[in-house]
């Protein structure tokens, strides 16, 4: 493999936003990244691994250590005649930790797979689905992870784990743990099933199957996919017009009582059911009616005008920019509902 120094990382965030990593490789396959990992290790270096760099926020001073953008690809198809294990009228999928999440998807899709659908026009890697259990319009990607195949940073062994390993919770996994992030993902194995209806249940897409007047025929697989990167094309800033990692906050989770005090003060806040007595609350409807941040803006940062979920780097915002602004947030519906909001978006420095 090939080690540069000193490589600027603004380019490779989509928040378009870090200093230099003072060393950087990209690895392609398995040997690749056994090579990465020992420079590393006789070195003394800290590692991170990097994706699409959709979700976090990198330091302005960079990362003083090794940053291994993964590129592992590969798409493998697994029939019940092939694999036993894999369930009857079901594919397993095998791809590469360094796929294109979103082409993967249309992938999956084109092969009449169901499973992923709704999860169209995510950026990011494949590799990076699981670390976050990402998830959009009514599905959470651990619903078909079958098997995550990830490599010990320390030790280099090449180890699976099951689903119940992943421990997968709302935008969260074994991965985000200390001992989880001691693991670079190379693959990861989906179970797609062949017979299904595709997943309309989320209110945005029953909405748009309203307003666009769609019958029950006309709603195929692919049908859904672009209905879902239509919603999102119109709701989300494209990361080609603007630095941005998308929400940056979860959405909170509160007990039923508390919410239902504050809903003598805010009589519209909207809530989903999420387990016995806990509730979910959208936080872009606190940030926009509560606190009024959308199309909020300072010098080159601020909130996108359609999301109040989403910070937006306008130009040439600093992470101190984007740190500031994403306080103020969290202390005026801290202020406000005395609700704590948490960040999905990851900050990265040098440890
Ligand atoms: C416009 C926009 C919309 C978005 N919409 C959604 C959405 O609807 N739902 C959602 O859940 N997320 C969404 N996101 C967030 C983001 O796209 C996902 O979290 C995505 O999975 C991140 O992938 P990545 O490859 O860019 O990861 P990165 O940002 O590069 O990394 C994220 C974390 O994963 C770790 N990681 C990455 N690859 C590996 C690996 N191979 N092994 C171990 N650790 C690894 C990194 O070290 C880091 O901790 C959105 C982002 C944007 C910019």
């Amino acid at each position: 493999v090939t080690i540069s120094e000193n490589v600027l990382l603004n380019t490779y965030t989509t928040f378009r936003i870090g200093g230099p990593a003072r060393f950087f490789v990209v690895v392609k396959n398995i040997l690749d990244l056994t090579d990465a990992l020992v420079f590393a290790q006789q070195k003394g270096l800290p590692i991170f691994v990097l994706g699409g760099g959709s979700n976090i926020v990198m330091s302005d001073n960079g990362f003083d250590g090794l940053v291994i953008k993964n590129e592992i690809t590969g798409i493998t198809f697994q029939e019940k005649a092939d694999n036993p294990d894999v369930p009857e009228n079901t594919t397993l999928v095998i791809a590469g930790a360094g796929e294109e999440w979103d082409a993967f998807v249309g992938t999956t899709v084109e092969k009449n797979l169901f499973g992923l659908e709704t999860l169209s026009l995510i950026p990011g890697t494949v590799g990076a689905a699981p670390v976050q259990n990402i998830g959009a319009y009514g599905t959470e990607v651990k619903t078909t992870v079958r098997f995550v195949e990830a490599m010990h940073k320390e030790t280099g062994e090449l180890c699976t784990f099951t689903n119940a390993q992943c421990d997968f919770s709302y935008r969260n996994s074994f991965f985000k743990t200390p001992e989880g992030k001691k693991y670079v993902i190379t693959r990861v194995g989906f179970i797609l099933k062949h017979h299904d209806k595709p997943n309309i249940s989320y209110r945005d897409i029953q909405k748009y199957i309203e307003e666009h007047k769609l019958a029950e025929v006309d709603i195929t697989l692919q049908k859904v996919r672009d209905i879902v990167i239509d919603i999102r094309t119109n709701k989300l800033p494209s990361v080609k017009d603007y630095g941005t990692a998308g929400s940056f906050f979860k959405n909170p989770i509160i007990p039923k009582a508390e919410y239902e005090a504050l809903l003598q003060q805010y009589p519209m806040m909207p809530h989903y059911p999420a387990g016995e007595e806990l509730v979910k609350i959208p936080a872009a409807w606190i940030l926009d009616n509560v606190c009024g941040f959308k199309g909020y803006r300072e010098g080159d940062v601020g909130v996108y005008k359609n999301q109040a979920l989403v910070l937006v780097n306008y130009g040439n915002a600093t992470e101190k920019d984007v740190k500031n602004l994403a306080e103020k947030m969290i202390a005026c519906v801290k202020e406000k509902t005395n609700i704590n909001l948490e960040r999905e978006v990851e900050y990265i420095s040098e440890k």
